[in-house]
């Protein structure tokens, strides 16, 4: 691989930063084929400062396209099917689960249904609607959830969406990094890009400064330790205000959450945010009600402002992969693949000019994702 040295130091291919979710990915596998990579990331290696700590880490494309339109819907069914993949070549064990999701509301909420079940048609191709979408009444529910029991008349069993641990992954993927030979600089804020051939911006809501049009949307959760309750897969409940859902992981830890507030606000979990979200599972099931809380947390999704994620080249040696919002693990695995087929042309040659580029975004899967720095005006600003 190319190497310059310079002042006796090796200047890497691409120097990553912001080493949260899309980073981590993006250095992997860009380290996999062969490529000197350097990832700088402000926080320690297990991701700690990352919206991706937070996260519930749910891979549920058909649930979200009741929020989220085809192409992000897109994105996460092809990415579901990627993470056992990618899973199976880290170097740590990371709970993967594809056991569906079940969305379920209170009698008082059933106006949401209805709306909910036509967005969530509008935005998902017909191949996800089949067999995919299980409607449930009476003792259907608790055959498919047997911890629910009688609590809810109807509901909606979605069988082919997953989960994974998001700290697992986190971790797995750092101890992947280690392998593969990148050089990690952890706990180092990055002000100044650093030097390398090319330099990869993953720095979620931290990329601000130089994209001024991301804003973060706060997103609060509670983790709690209930043994004994047994859900078997991550459980939404309809909500006029926020969709809540239940997520559980191995060894009866749920994740509880999550509010969705405008705004770049770190601070802790509010009174009423908590409030909410626990008095939600203890509805879902009374179980909750003697769980052990172990953290309430919050942190802000990286968003742009269509909503949409992008991959953008500022036509010399510059990407910025960011915008995931609160699809971030659900989509990664794939925004990170065209981000590394990017890269990847600009260090063969293939893509150097505008006229290349635009040939480059023609042929992508994903050109919808793929913005030049000149093409950048209207949605990304
Ligand atoms: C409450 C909540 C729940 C969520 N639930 C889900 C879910 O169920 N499913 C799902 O798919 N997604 C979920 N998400 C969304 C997901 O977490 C994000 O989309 C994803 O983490 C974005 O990845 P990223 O790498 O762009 O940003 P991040 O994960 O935030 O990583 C950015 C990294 O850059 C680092 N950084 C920033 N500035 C600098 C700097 N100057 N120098 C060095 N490093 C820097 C940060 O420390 C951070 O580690 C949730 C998010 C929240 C907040």
């Amino acid at each position: 691989m190319n190497r310059i040295e310079q002042g006796g130091a090796c200047r890497p291919d691409f120097a990553v930063v912001g080493g949260g979710l899309v980073g981590r990915l993006v250095a992997w596998r860009l380290a996999g084929a062969g490529h000197e990579v350097a990832l700088y990331e402000r926080g320690d290696a297990a991701g700690t400062q990352s919206a991706a700590w937070v996260a519930a880490a749910m891979l549920a494309p058909l649930a979200e396209a009741a929020v989220a339109e085809p192409l992000v819907v897109g994105l996460g069914v092809a990415s579901l099917e990627r993470w056992p993949r990618l899973i199976a070549q880290l170097p740590e064990p990371v709970f993967f689960q594809r056991n569906g999701t079940l969305v379920v509301w209170h009698g008082a909420d059933r106006a949401e249904a209805p709306l909910f079940e036509r967005r969530l048609r509008a935005n998902s191709p017909a191949e996800l609607l089949e067999g995919g979408f299980v409607k449930l009444a009476g003792a259907q529910v608790p055959q498919a959830e047997p911890a629910l029991g009688a609590r809810f008349a109807q509901g909606w069993l979605l069988p082919n969406e997953g989960q994974l641990d998001n700290r697992q992954a986190l971790s797995a993927l750092a101890a992947g990094l280690e392998a593969r030979g990148v050089r990690t600089h952890w706990n180092t804020a990055i002000e100044a890009m650093p030097d390398a051939r090319w330099v990869i911006d993953c720095r979620g809501l931290g990329g601000k400064p130089a994209w001024p049009a991301l804003r973060g949307i706060r997103g609060e959760v509670a983790r709690v330790h209930a043994p004994g309750i047994g859900l078997t897969r991550p459980v939404r409940l309809l909500h006029p205000r926020y969709p809540l859902y239940i997520a559980p992981k191995q060894n009866d830890l749920y994740v509880i959450g999550a509010t969705e507030v405008e705004g770049e606000d770190m601070s802790p979990v509010s009174v009423r945010s908590a409030l909410e979200l626990l008095s939600a599972a203890f509805a879902v099931h009374p179980g909750f009600g003697e769980a052990r809380i172990l953290e309430l947390n919050s942190h802000c999704r990286p968003t742009l402002p269509d909503h949409r994620p992008a991959v953008v080249w500022d036509g010399v040696q510059t990407l910025r992969v960011n915008g995931l919002y609160r699809h971030g693990f659900m989509i990664a695995p794939e925004v990170a693949e065209v981000a590394c087929q990017l890269a990847e042309a600009l260090v063969s040659g293939d893509v150097g000019s505008a006229d290349s580029f635009a040939d480059f975004r023609a042929a992508a899967r994903w050109p919808e994702l793929l913005h030049g720095e000149c093409m950048a005006a209207s949605a990304l600003q």
